[in-house]
C-alpha cells in the first residue's frame, strides 16, 4: 500500500527547515525510520516525522522515496516528541535537533560494523584427525570443546602452523564474524554488598513517594548519593523500565560503569564522545533495540533512545558541563524535564552545593528536597586549612607550593596515603611576558594571551586551538629575557618531583587525557595506587572516589573568583566543596589545604565551614537585591564577523530596533546594554554583544531576541543569542 511520509532532511539551514513529503511503498517505513530521499539533484537522508494515508498535495508533486535506511527506527515516539520540544526552545532547526539523538557517525552510512576472524570445525573425518600432528590436535580439541574460538585467540594458544596445518586440511574454517564493541571491557563490574543506611533509605523512600517530579538530594560530599541512585534505578528496572545517569565529566563514566555492571551487568550502556565511533554506535544500538536498559554519559546521554525511561538522575547538577554551549544550546535539567514528562518519569538531582537556582526552587516546594548532613559512617569532612600566600611570597616562596602544602604532602607520603593538587591552569605557565617591555604574547586571531606548553615547547591559545612555536625573543623589542606569568599542571609536576624525587607523580588535564581511554587509564593507575600525587584541573574536581586520599591541595582557590561573572562566587564555592570533598573518604580522616591571596575572602569562609546553607542565604539575597538570576534571565545577543565595520553595524541596527521593543516593555527589563564583548576578537572575528536581563522565564522576550536574530544573520555576520550562558567572555 501506498503511504505519504512528512520528512526532515538532514540538513541545517533554515532555508530547508521545514516537511517535506514523499510517498512510500514499502511497509516498513515507519515513524521514526530514517529514508533516502531524492532532493533536487542530490540523495539526501531524512527523518520520518509522520505516515500518513493522504496528502494534501496533488499526487504528481510527490516523489517516491530511494529507500529505507533503518531497521528498526532510529527515533521512537518518545524522542520525536523530544526532539519538537529542543527544536522549539532553543530555535534551532529540526534536524539539528534531531541529530542530538543518534551518534554523529550513523548519519550518512558511516559507521563501519566490526568483524574479527573466528575459527570453527567444519569436519570430522576420523581419516584426517589420524594425519594431524600432536599441536594440531590439541587445537582441534579445544576447538571441539569450546565451539568457534577467535582465531587471535587460538593462534596465541597454539601456534600459526597448527592452526594453517587444520584449516588447509579442511577440518576447520577461518571466517569474518560481526563482533559489537564493547567499550571499557576491562571495567568489570564491581560487587560491592552495600546494606543503605537509614539516611538512604529515607531518601529513596522520600523520591518515590513524592508527587514531585524533581527530587533534588542535598547531600554532603561522601554521604552516599551514589547509592541511593543505584536503589532508585534497581527500582525502576524491576518495574520493566528504562533510567538514564548524567555525570558532570567523561572521565566519571567509567567509575559509574563500574557501579552500574556490578548491579546490573550487561544492561548498562555508555554513552559519550569520548568512545570510538564503533563502541558508540554499538552501545547506542543495545539502548535502541532494549538490550541495554540504563544509559551512562555526560549531558548528551539525556538523548539517549530508550523508551519508557522511568528515572531521569543528574549527579553533581550544580555542574557547568549541563548547559550545551555551542548549537543547540540547551539545558539539560530543562530537556529532562521535559523527558520526563513525556514518559511519565521521576528526576533526580544530586549536589553537595546546589545550584542557587535549584536550592531555591527547593525551598519554594518546586522540588521535593532531600537532605544528608552527614558522610557515610559519621566521618568527618576534612579540615581545611587556609594559606595566606601574599604572606608566603613575603618570605620569599616563589614556589607554587606553600610550607604547610609541603609539609602535608610529606606527612601524606610518609604514611603511604595519596595526595591530590588541583588548579585550574592547563600547560606550563599562564602567559609569557617580556620582561623588558612587558609585551604579553597573543593570539594572531584571538584577544588572548597564549599559554606556554613545555612538552611539546609550544605556544598555545586555549580558545580557538592555535598553535604557535615557542619564541626565542619578544616579538615586539626583541629582547631574549621572557618570563612566565603564572603556572600550569605541568609547571606543578616538574616543581613537584623536585621536592619529592621518590613520589611517583600523575598528571590530568586536557593534554593529559587526549588518547582514548586517557582519562580512564590515568585515573585507573591512581586508583591502583600505581602513582601518590595526582595534579590535575577541573577533570579531578568532581565525583571521583579514591579511598586513599588523605590531602587535597588547592593551589589557586580565588583565581575563579575574580571572573567578572556574577556566579563567580558560586563557582568558587562549589570548586573548594567538590574538591576537598576528594579528601578522606574511607578511614582516615582527610586534610585540605587552601591557598589563596584573599584569605579574607566571605566566601572562603564558608566554604571552609562547608557552610552552604549561609551561603546560600547570603547569595540569594544579593541577586535578588541587584536583579540577577535566578530572579532574571540574562540574555546575551552575541554579534560576530571577520570584518569589523559590519559586526559593528549590524549591533547598532539591531540595537536600535530592539530599543523598540525595550521601550515598549520597560517594567521587564533591569538591564540593557550595547558593548564590545568582553572577548573582542575570537578567532579572527571580531565580537559585539546586546546585554540584557529581563524577568525570568519571559517568552515575550526571547520571541523579540530570536526574531532579531534570525532578521540579521547572515552568512558574513554571524547573530545568535544565548539564555543564561555560563560563561560571558
Ligand atoms: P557521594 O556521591 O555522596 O559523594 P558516594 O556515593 O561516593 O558519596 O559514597 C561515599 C563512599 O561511601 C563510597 O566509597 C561508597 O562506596 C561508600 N558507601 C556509600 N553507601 C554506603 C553504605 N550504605 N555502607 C557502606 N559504605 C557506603
Ligand atoms: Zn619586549
Ligand atoms: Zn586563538
Amino acid at each position: 500500500m501506498q503511504v505519504f511520509l512528512e520528512v526532515i532532511v538532514d540538513l541545517s539551514h533554515t532555508e530547508v527547515d521545514k516537511i517535506f513529503e514523499y510517498s512510500c511503498s514499502d511497509n516498513e517505513c515507519i515513524e521514526g525510520c530514517r529514508v533516502l530521499v531524492p532532493f533536487g539533484k542530490y540523495e539526501i537522508e531524512g527523518f520520518v516525522l509522520k505516515v500518513k494515508t493522504t496528502s494534501e498535495y496533488s499526487p504528481e508533486k510527490i516523489k517516491p522515496i530511494i529507500r529505507v535506511i533503518d531497521r528498526i527506527p532510529s527515533l521512537t515516539s518518545e524522542t520525536l516528541a523530544l526532539a519538537k520540544f529542543v527544536k522549539e526552545r532553543y530555535h534551532v532547526t529540526y534536524a539539528q535537533a534531531l541529530r542530538l539523538f543518534l551518534p554523529a557517525e550513523m548519519r550518512k552510512g558511516r559507521v563501519k560494523e566490526k568483524t574479527a576472524k573466528f575459527v570453527k570445525i567444519i569436519e570430522n573425518n576420523s581419516e584426517l584427525i589420524n594425519r594431524c600432528t600432536k599441536k594440531q590436535l590439541i587445537a582441534y580439541e579445544y576447538l571441539l570443546a569450546n565451539g568457534e574460538i577467535s582465531l587471535k585467540e587460538l593462534t596465541e594458544q597454539f601456534g600459526a602452523s597448527a592452526v594453517n596445518g587444520l584449516k588447509n586440511k579442511g577440518l576447520v574454517s577461518v571466517y569474518d564474524k560481526e563482533i559489537l564493541r564493547s567499550p571499557y571491557s576491562v571495567v568489570n563490574g564491581e560487587k560491592a554488598i552495600i546494606t543503605l543506611t537509614d539516611n538512604q533509605n529515607n531518601a529513596v523512600l522520600s523520591v518515590e513517594k513524592t508527587d514531585k517530579v524533581i527530587s533534588l538530594i542535598y547531600g554532603v560530599t561522601g554521604s552516599g548519593k551514589t547509592e541511593i541512585y543505584l536503589k532508585l534505578i534497581e527500582k525502576v528496572i524491576n518495574e520493566g523500565r528504562t533510567a538514564i545517569m548524567l555525570v558532570p565529566e567523561i572521565s566519571l563514566t567509567p567509575q559509574m560503569l563500574k557501579k552500574l555492571r556490578g548491579r546490573f551487568g550487561s544492561i548498562a550502556a555508555i554513552l559519550h564522545s569520548g568512545l570510538s565511533s564503533g563502541e558508540r554506535y554499538d552501545e547506542w544500538m543495545r539502548l535502541r533495540n532494549g538490550e541495554a536498559k540504563i544509559a551512562i554519559g555526560a549531558r548528551s546521554a539525556i538523548f539517549a533512545p530508550l523508551t519508557s525511561v522511568g528515572l531521569i538522575v543528574i549527579d553533581e547538577e550544580h555542574d557547568g558541563s549541563y548547559e550545551s554551549e555551542s548549537v543547540p544550546r540547551y539545558s539539560t535539567i530543562e530537556v529532562a524535564k521535559e523527558r520526563a514528562e513525556i514518559s511519565n518519569a521521576k528526576i533526580v538531582l544530586g549536589s553537595a552545593t546546589p545550584k542557587i537556582e535549584s536550592f531555591l526552587k527547593a525551598q519554594k516546594g518546586e522540588y521535593n528536597l532531600v537532605t544528608l548532613k552527614e558522610r557515610i559512617n559519621k566521618r568527618a569532612l576534612p579540615n581545611i586549612e587556609v594559606v595566606d600566600m601574599k604572606r608566603e611570597i613575603k618570605r620569599g616562596n616563589n614556589t607554587p607550593f606553600s610550607s604547610p602544602l609541603k609539609s602535608e604532602i610529606e606527612i601524606c607520603l610518609n604514611n603511604g596515603n595519596q595526595a591530590i593538587i588541583f588548579l585550574n591552569q592547563r600547560g606550563f605557565s599562564r602567559s609569557v611576558i617580556c620582561a623588558e617591555c612587558g609585551h604579553v604574547q597573543k593570539c594572531n586571531s584571538c584577544d588572548v594571551s597564549l599559554t606556554y606548553h613545555r612538552e611539546d615547547d609550544s605556544l598555545l591559545c586555549h580558545y580557538c586551538g592555535a598553535k604557535y612555536k615557542m619564541i626565542e625573543a619578544c616579538t615586539e623589542c626583541g629582547s631574549t629575557y621572557l618570563r612566565y606569568g603564572g603556572f600550569g599542571t605541568e609547571k606543578v609536576v616538574l616543581e613537584l618531583q623536585k621536592l619529592f624525587p621518590k613520589a611517583k607523580i600523575l598528571r590530568m588535564d586536557r593534554d593529559s587525557t587526549q588518547n582514548k581511554e586517557g582519562h580512564f587509564k590515568i585515573l585507573k593507575e591512581f586508583a591502583d595506587k600505581k602513582a601518590d600525587i595526582l595534579v590535575g584541573t577541573q577533570m579531578i574536581a568532581k565525583g571521583h572516589d579514591f579511598p586513599s586520599v588523605t590531602l587535597v591541595g588547592i593551589l589557586d582557590a580565588d583565581m575563579s573568583l575574580h571572573f567578572s561573572d556574577y556566579r563567580s562566587s558560586e563557582r568558587t564555592f562549589e570548586l573548594i566543596t567538590q574538591v576537598a570533598g576528594r579528601s578522606g573518604r574511607a578511614e582516615e580522616i582527610g586534610k585540605v589545604v587552601l591557598q589563596t591571596y584573599s584569605p579574607e575572602h566571605p566566601v572562603l569562609g564558608r566554604a571552609i565551614r562547608y557552610d552552604y546553607e549561609g551561603y546560600y542565604n547570603h547569595e540569594i539575597s544579593i541577586r535578588k537585591a541587584t536583579g540577577f538570576p535566578p530572579f532574571t534571565d540574562i540574555i546575551r545577543i552575541l554579534v560576530s564577523s571577520s570584518n569589523d565595520d559590519n559586526a559593528l553595524e549590524v549591533i547598532k541596527q539591531l540595537y536600535e530596533e530592539f530599543s523598540v521593543y525595550h521601550k515598549q516593555n520597560l517594567e521587564k527589563f533591569k538591564f540593557l546594554g550595547c558593548m564590545k564583548a568582553p572577548l573582542k576578537k575570537l578567532q579572527d572575528k571580531f565580537r559585539y554583544q546586546v546585554l540584557m536581563r529581563v524577568d525570568a522565564g519571559d517568552e515575550q522576550t526571547r520571541k523579540e531576541v530570536f526574531r532579531l536574530t534570525d532578521k540579521y544573520n547572515s552568512k558574513s555576520v554571524s547573530v545568535y543569542a544565548e539564555i543564561n550562558p555560563n560563561n560571558l567572555s
